[in-house]
């Protein structure tokens, strides 16, 4: 099976052909630093961390290139650091550190290259000369802006026309734009904020410049993959186009344009501005970053994913069931060079995860009623290989039971594991009642079947 990906610039599921096999690249926009990550922020590093899992395993690790900016000058950054009385280099280096440390623990790994905007002011001023020598943009008040009328094709990516662009609550409107949809490339700085000299005086990039131009330098002018929320379609990627091919030539830039959809609550995407945000920090006072992992991968990335405390106990308990099947194994030596398939086959059609979650159970299942020592080894191979497919299963069930609770398993998943004990005796699946009872055992915890229901103690 070829990996296939939905292209947000075709709309449609594609087969993924890289331009060089050997020299495969993915651009991801990376976090604005002013402040901790929150769950929704953590989506596309989870998701574009399962791509790069997969594109490593087809094209070989040497031959991938992933890159995730760090977005260190902006508005919200030069505002967040007046109100925390703090320096903007402290603020950056701070926010990026809790950003690195947050996302490891979701077991994300870092990205090949993470460039930081500040560190390519001079390749900015660059690019806006290119684009006011080619007649696409225009200085106009300290400021320089991209005119949209100088290029047709404007509006394509995000399948937008200029009236949709105007309407919608993101086009500042501002007396010097020639065009209310021309947008900032560089603008004036006060001497209280961040700047750099420039030919249209001191002043600091546009966000949009800051992508086409750290892209550029670290991939070139035309790659693979170009991937982020799809809150960024309109303006922010749309812009990045816009830029790029205007100043480095038609047909350049991203092939593929990948975009997760918005995680929720209660339906509402999850952001700063509604107030309704967990930082990632937060939920792994309350979870292993493994369940928070596992719970982003339960809805396919383009479908929104609703964010439940429900949903996390769920994740973590079945995390439980992994790991018990894993540790049943513990004597048996995994097979060698074994791929689990069925996980790999639902990832190449478009990272369908829910699909590959179901495989991986299903193995888990197949594991804990295996008997066979050929079988066992096949087996535990499998598992192992869909967790380092999907980033699960990193690590040995003693760490797991070790630091998933300092007691073994928790209160509320003992309980819910009898539930669905009992229910699957109520249905006569002694099968899966014999298993949940084994699997309790493995951890250290009795089950007593008694006229007054089932209690349980610790061994
Ligand atoms: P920001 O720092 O706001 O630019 O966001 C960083 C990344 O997180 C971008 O790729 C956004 O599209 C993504 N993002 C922000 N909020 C959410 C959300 N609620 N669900 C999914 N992705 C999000
Ligand atoms: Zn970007």
């Amino acid at each position: 099976m070829k990996l296939h990906l939905y292209n947000t610039a075709t709309r449609q599921k594609e087969e993924f052909v890289p331009i060089d096999p050997k020299n495969v690249g993915m651009y991801v926009c990376g976090p604005t630093v002013y402040d901790f990550a929150h769950i929704g922020n953590a989506r596309p590093v989870v998701i574009f961390d399962v791509l790069v899992r997969l594109l490593r395993s087809i094209y070989g690790t040497d031959h991938v290139t992933y890159v995730r900016n760090i977005t260190d000058v902006e508005d919200k950054i030069i505002e967040a650091a007046a109100r925390n009385c703090e320096t903007i280099d402290d603020l950056t280096s701070r926010t990026t550190k809790a950003y690195h440390d947050d996302m490891a623990a979701l077991g994300a790994a870092m990205p090949d290259r993470e460039p930081h905007a500040t560190q390519h002011i001079d390749g900015m001023i660059d690019m806006i000369n290119t684009l006011i020598e080619k007649g696409h943009a225009y200085e106009a008040e300290g400021h320089v802006l991209f005119d949209v009328q100088s290029m047709p094709d404007y509006g394509k990516l995000s399948g937008r026309n200029r009236d949709d662009m105007i309407a919608g609550a993101r086009v500042e409107v501002a007396p010097y734009k020639k065009d209310p949809a021309d947008f900032v490339l560089w603008k004036p700085s006060t001497d209280d904020m961040p700047g750099w000299d420039s030919p249209w005086g001191r002043g600091r990039p546009g966000w949009h410049i800051e992508c086409s131009v750290m892209s550029k330098a670290e991939l070139g002018d035309t790659f693979d993959i170009h991937g982020g929320g799809r809150d960024l379609i309109f303006p922010h990627h749309e812009n990045e186009v816009a830029q790029s091919c205007c100043a480095n030539g038609p047909d350049t830039f991203a092939k593929y344009w990948v975009h997760n959809g918005f995680l929720t609550v209660e339906g509402d995407k999850m952001s700063k501005s509604l107030g309704n945000f967990r930082t990632v920090r937060e939920l792994l006072e309350e979870a292993p970053g493994e369940a928070l992992r596992l719970n982003m991968l339960t809805a396919h990335y383009r479908q929104p994913l609703d964010w439940t405390s429900d949903g996390v106990k769920q994740s973590k308990t079945n995390l439980d069931r992994l790991y018990t099947a894993l540790q049943k194994l513990d004597d048996v030596d995994p097979a060698a060079d074994i791929v689990a398939e069925d996980v790999r086959d639902a990832l190449m059609d478009d990272l369908n995860t829910p699909k590959a979650l179901t495989a991986l159970y299903a193995l888990a299942s197949q594991a804990n009623k295996a008997t066979d020592a050929s079988e066992k080894a096949v087996l535990k191979a499998k598992l192992l290989s869909a967790g380092d497919q999907l980033g699960l299963l990193q690590l040995s069930p003693e760490d797991w039971f070790k630091g998933g609770s300092s007691d073994g398993l928790d209160e509320a998943t003992i309980e819910s594991l009898i539930a669905e004990r009992l229910e699957a005796r109520a249905n006569k699946d002694f099968a899966r009642s014999d298993e949940i009872r084994d699997d309790l055992k493995a951890q250290g915890v009795i089950l007593e079947d008694g006229p007054g229901g089932t209690t349980w103690k610790r061994a």
